[in-house]
């Protein structure tokens, strides 16, 4: 895939690079919220995401809704606790790295009792302490996060999602990081809402929060009369999400709805499954680059995503400058976060990335880390990522 000349190469883990005919469509002509080619990119754009979390079809009235709103992720995680928990009720959070913690600042800002379990950074929270925290704490909803991406570890979330299930629990997973590039399998594993945003492994310029709610969710809401937010309110937006044309609630961003058609296009061209094998072979590949490069990855092998790597850097370098040295080669890596910052980079390798982009992200490392006076022969990590693209779809 191609990005735009000379514009810096995106391998942070997200944004990440658009495609041109996405870009192209975002240009196009603004389309009014009600008009019927904004029903139809609507229409397509739900439909290519309720392919992509294997969540039951968009548009039939007995399938999950999926929600298109103007906002990042951040918002998502909102709108997907928001109407399910208010002030005084428990949530339990299950936090593996970042991002969970995202999701408890959430839940106590809209008032909610936030019960957390958690684990060390670069390590995945065992479902029987999930299994107890529920137990102890009677939250009746849940939140996880599908990939950590401080850590680019994956959580072990079908498990919980059986949990859950058995316990009559409510799970909201959040996806930001891995839809899109690894399977979330929604409604086989009965997750009750997956929330993503368009800037990542979906490959859509960032503006987008996405989110997919079973009817068993929505039936909670219904159930619970008020919703602590108006915008975020799924009731407000269901007649509009089923059908833009007939019915308003707040104005749709129809530029980005109609790039994200034209993702899914792009995305279902390729086939979902094919898609996820591509994010599993970059990932090895791409780790077999760093190592090769002296920049391990943090976290087993086992517990890793395909979409982001956080990777240690020799103590000797400083990560801050590894960056500056990547980025006088136009390609944009990112820092470590949190406690992370001082001794890792981030790299994303989702979304439309390709070998090309590997191939030129891992030679700028290469000569950063060689400027930088690391001892790293030219060709080491280039070398290695190709053995490990042709080794093929190793990854997870
Ligand atoms: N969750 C995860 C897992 C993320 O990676 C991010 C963005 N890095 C977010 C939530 C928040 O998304 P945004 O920055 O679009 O608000």
């Amino acid at each position: 895939m191609t990005v735009p000349a000379r514009s810096p190469l995106l391998l942070i883990p997200g944004p990440t690079p658009v495609p041109q005919p996405v870009l192209e469509a975002l240009a196009r002509p603004t389309e009014s919220h009600s008009s019927e080619p904004t029903g139809r990119a609507l229409r397509r754009l739900q439909e290519g995401i309720a392919h992509a979390l294997g969540a039951r079809p968009a548009v039939e009235p007995v399938g999950d809704l999926v929600l298109v709103l103007a906002g990042s992720g951040t918002l998502g995680l909102e709108a997907g606790i928001v109407n399910l928990v208010g002030p005084g009720e428990k949530l339990l959070v299950v936090n593996h790295g970042f991002f969970g913690a995202r999701f408890a600042a959430a839940g106590r800002a809209i008032g909610a009792e936030v019960v957390e379990v958690s684990c060390p950074w670069g390590e995945q929270v065992a479902p029987d302490e999930v299994e107890r925290a529920l137990r102890e704490s009677g939250a009746r909803v849940m939140t996880v996060t599908h990939v950590d991406t401080a850590t680019g570890v994956v959580s072990p979330f079908l498990e919980y999602a059986r949990i859950a299930r058995e316990m009559g629990v409510l799970m909201v997973l959040d996806a930001v990081a891995g839809a899109g590039g690894m399977p979330v399998g929604m409604a086989a594993a009965g997750i009750d809402v997956v929330i993503t945003a368009s800037q990542k492994a979906l490959g859509m310029p960032p503006g987008l929060a996405l989110l997919a709610i079973s009817q068993r969710a929505m039936e909670r809401r219904r159930q619970r009369g008020r919703c602590g937010s108006y915008f975020l309110d799924w009731l407000n937006w269901e007649a509009p999400m089923r059908d833009s044309q007939a019915n308003y609630f707040a104005t749709l961003p129809t530029n980005m709805v109609a790039a994200g058609a034209a993702a899914m296009e792009l995305a279902e061209g390729e086939g979902w499954e094919p898609r996820f094998a591509r994010h599993r072979r970059m990932a090895h590949a791409v780790r077999r680059g760093l190592r090769a490069l002296g920049l391990p990855p943090m976290g087993a092998d086992e517990v890793l995503s395909s979409t982001v790597t956080a990777a240690r850097v020799p103590e000797a370098i400083d990560p801050a400058a590894l960056r500056r040295a990547a980025a006088g080669e136009d390609v944009a890596i990112a820092g470590g976060i949190g406690a992370w910052s001082k001794t890792t980079i981030r790299l994303g390798h989702m979304g439309a990335t390709g070998l090309p982009e590997l191939l030129h992200g891992m030679a700028a490392l290469e000569g950063a880390l060689i400027s930088l006076g690391a001892p790293v022969e030219r060709g080491a990590g280039v070398g290695e990522l190709m053995c490990g693209w042709e080794e093929g779809d190793k990854g997870q």
